[in-house]
């Protein structure tokens, strides 16, 4: 299992979101389950956004800790 680690800082405090998975596909499914919520709320203009977008944006910044 590694550790994944987001950080979403757009235009407010950062905010981190940690999940545990087998592998990086796994990791993003996770994490965008986890962020939802967030997203949702604080970052309306994502709503629009492709699973694929939203994929590129997480996995680009991630932190991930073997
Ligand atoms: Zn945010």
């Amino acid at each position: 299992m590694a550790k994944y680690t987001w950080t979403c800082e757009q235009g407010h405090e950062p905010k981190s979101f940690t999940v545990e998975a087998e592998n990086d596909d796994e990791a993003v499914e996770k994490l965008m389950e986890e962020t939802k919520g967030h997203v949702d709320e604080d970052h309306k203009d994502m709503e629009d956004m492709s699973p694929e977008e939203a994929k590129k944006m997480i996995t680009s910044s991630w932190k991930k800790e073997e």
